[in-house]
C-alpha cells in the first residue's frame, strides 16, 4: 500500500516515509492510495483478541511496509496496562437504551489523544530505523489542550527525538495547562502562544513547509515530523477503536453481526470522525456519522451548506479542544469525495488560506449530507446535558462528550432514527472539573482545580486518575509565552540553530 498526497496524486511513498515526514512538501496530507477492506469474517475473528492484537490486524492492512514483528512490538508496547488504566484499553459504557459511550480516555493523559499518541512514537522510531535516516526527529505540535500533553507523554525521553509543543495562552483549561507546563523529560519544550489554536496550527504548518527552515535543520542533522492529526500515524490508530468497539458490541450481543450502528463524534480538527469514516469505508457496518460541534460551528455549517467559511467570530468555550475554525483533516475527506482531484484540493485550500472560504461542488454537498449529520450546541446546553445525564443515568461525562450527547439527542428528535448508536467520549470529566462541577451543582464550585477534582469525585463516585492527582506536587518547568509571529525564531533557537 502506497501513500499519496492530497495535493499531489502522483506521489508514491511508503507508510514509514509518510509517518516520518508528517506532511507532504507541497502542503498536502498523506493518504493511502486505497481504503483496505475488512470482511465480516475478519471482524468476527477479532472477537477473542486483545486490543493490541486487533490493532496489529488493522495496521497490517495500512502499514504494509512494516513487518509483522514490528507491528507487534509497536502495539504491545503502546496498548498495555502499563499505560492504560484498563486492560480493555477503550471501555464501552451502556448509557441508555441503544446508546453506548466509547470511553477513550483511560490512557496516561485522560483524553482520547492517548489512543494514537501512545503508539505514534513507536511508529515513528520504527519508521526512521527502516528508512535508515541518520537524523534526529523534531516533533512540532500545535495543541488545543489535549494533543500537547498526550504527545509529550508519548515522546518524552524517546531516543532520537525532540518535541516542542505550542498552546494558545488563554485557550486551554487550568488542568490542561498544568499538565503541560509540569512535563518531565530531557527532550521536551512547552511554550504558550499569544493567539488561538488556529494561530498555533498555522504557525506550525508554516514552519514545517518553510524550505529555508527545512535546510537549516538538515544541515544540523535534524528533520521535522508532526504529532498532529495531519500525520497519518496519528489517524490510523483511531480507526482501530471503531473497528474494535464494533467487534466488542457484536461479540457481546449488544448488536447482531452486520447490524449497522451510528457513530457520534465531538469534532474539532475532523481527525477522530475521519477515522470513523475510514472504518465505515473499510466495511464496518456504520450508518450515519454524526459530527458534533460547539458554537465554533464551522463544520455544522459546512455539512449543511457546502460552504466552508472561517471568517467568523472565534469563541472560547467550555469544550476548548474543539475551539477550532480550520479543521485540517477535512482535506483528506474532500480529496476522497472529489474523486482524488488534487487540482481541486489545491484550489480550495489556496482559497481557504487567502480568503478564508471555499464552496464545494453539488456532488460533494450531496455526499456530505448522505454520510454525515452536523449539529452543534452552546455552553449552556452542554452543561444542561451534563446535568441531565448525571441525574437520569448517574453517568458523569466531560464537556466535549456532552456536546456529542446533546447533538445526538437533537439528531434523534429531528429524524426519529432509532439505530443503535456509539458516542465517542473523548475526555475524562476530571480534565474539565470546573465546567463539569458547575453543571452538576454550581454551589460546589470553589477552591483551586484540585479542590474541584476532589468535590467532583465525591459527586461522581469515579476514582481520580493518578495522572491528574499527582500533578499537584509537580514543579512548573515552562513559563514562556511568545507572539504568534515569532514561532519560527523560537524553534530555531531552541534547537540551537540560530
Ligand atoms: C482533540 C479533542 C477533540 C476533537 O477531536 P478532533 O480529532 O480534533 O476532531 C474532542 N474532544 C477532546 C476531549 C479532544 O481532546
Amino acid at each position: 500500500m502506497y501513500y499519496k498526497s492530497t495535493r499531489d496524486s502522483s506521489l508514491r511513498i511508503e507508510s514509514s516515509a509518510a509517518i516520518s515526514r508528517g506532511i507532504s512538501e507541497e502542503g498536502g496530507l498523506f493518504i493511502p492510495e486505497s481504503i483496505p477492506a475488512i470482511t465480516m469474517e475478519e471482524l468476527k475473528s477479532l472477537s477473542n483478541m486483545t486490543y493490541a492484537q486487533r490493532a496489529a490486524a488493522v495496521f497490517a492492512k495500512y502499514l504494509t511496509d512494516f513487518a509483522e514483528a514490528e507491528l507487534v512490538y509497536c502495539t504491545e508496547n503502546a496498548y498495555s496496562e502499563k499505560n492504560f488504566e484498563t486492560s480493555n484499553i477503550a471501555e464501552i459504557a451502556h448509557l441508555f437504551d441503544g446508546t453506548y459511550m466509547l470511553e477513550l480516555w483511560h490512557g496516561p493523559t485522560c483524553a482520547f489523544k492517548d489512543m494514537a499518541l501512545q503508539i505514534l512514537p513507536y511508529f515513528l522510531t520504527t519508521s526512521v530505523k527502516k528508512l535508515s535516516l541518520d537524523c534526529k526527529i523534531v516533533i512540532l505540535v500545535a495543541t488545543s489542550g489535549d494533543t500537547g500533553k498526550a504527545a509529550l507523554e508519548g515522546f518524552k525521553d524517546v531516543p532520537g527525538t525532540q518535541i516542542m509543543v505550542f498552546y494558545p495562552e488563554e485557550g486551554v483549561s487550568d488542568m490542561q495547562k498544568r499538565q503541560m507546563v509540569t512535563q518531565e523529560g530531557k527532550n521536551v519544550t512547552v511554550c504558550a502562544v499569544k493567539g488561538n489554536f488556529d494561530d498555533c496550527q498555522s504557525g506550525v504548518k508554516a514552519i514545517f513547509t518553510n524550505n529555508d527552515v527545512i535546510k537549516t535543520l538538515e544541515n544540523g542533522g535534524m528533520r521535522f515530523s508532526s504529532a498532529n492529526s495531519i500525520n497519518w500515524g496519528r489517524l490510523v490508530p483511531q480507526v482501530v477503536y471503531y473497528v474494535s468497539s464494533y467487534v466488542t458490541m457484536a461479540s457481546q450481543g449488544e448488536i447482531e453481526w452486520g447490524e449497522k450502528i451510528n457513530i457520534v463524534v465531538p469534532t474539532g480538527n475532523f481527525g477522530n470522525i475521519l477515522a470513523a469514516y475510514y472504518a465505515k469505508m473499510m466495511g464496518v457496518p456504520i450508518a450515519k456519522l454524526i459530527c458534533a460541534s460547539n458554537v465554533n460551528k464551522v463544520l455544522t455549517d459546512f455539512i449543511r451548506t457546502g460552504i466552508y467559511d472561517r471568517n467568523r467570530e472565534f469563541y472560547a468555550t467550555c469544550s476548548p479542544s474543539m475551539d477550532i475554525l480550520i479543521s485540517s483533516n477535512l482535506e483528506r475527506l474532500l480529496y476522497l469525495l472529489s474523486g482524488e482531484n488534487d487540482a481541486q484540493i489545491r484550489e480550495w485550500f489556496t482559497q481557504l488560506a487567502n480568503e478564508g472560504r471555499y464552496e464545494v461542488s453539488d456532488d460533494i454537498k450531496t455526499s456530505m449530507k448522505e454520510l454525515f449529520y452536523g449539529g452543534y450546541c452552546d455552553d449552556a446546553a452542554t452543561k444542561e446535558t451534563i446535568g441531565s445525564i448525571y441525574k437520569t443515568y448517574g453517568y458523569t461525562c466531560d464537556t466535549h462528550t456532552a456536546v456529542a450527547v446533546k447533538v445526538y439527542e437533537d439528531y434523534k428528535a429531528e429524524t426519529g432514527d432509532t439505530t443503535k448508536t456509539l458516542i465517542a467520549s473523548t475526555a475524562s470529566p476530571y480534565k474539565f472539573s470546573e465546567s463539569v462541577l458547575s453543571a452538576l451543582d454550581s454551589s460546589r464550585v470553589s477552591g483551586d482545580e484540585y479542590a474541584m477534582v476532589d468535590t467532583l469525585s465525591e459527586l461522581s463516585g469515579i476514582t481520580i486518575p493518578t495522572a491528574l492527582s499527582e500533578l499537584k506536587t509537580k514543579e512548573r518547568r515552562f513559563s514562556g509565552s511568545i507572539d504568534k509571529n515569532n514561532m519560527k525564531e523560537f524553534v530555531l533557537s531552541e534547537l540551537g540553530l540560530s
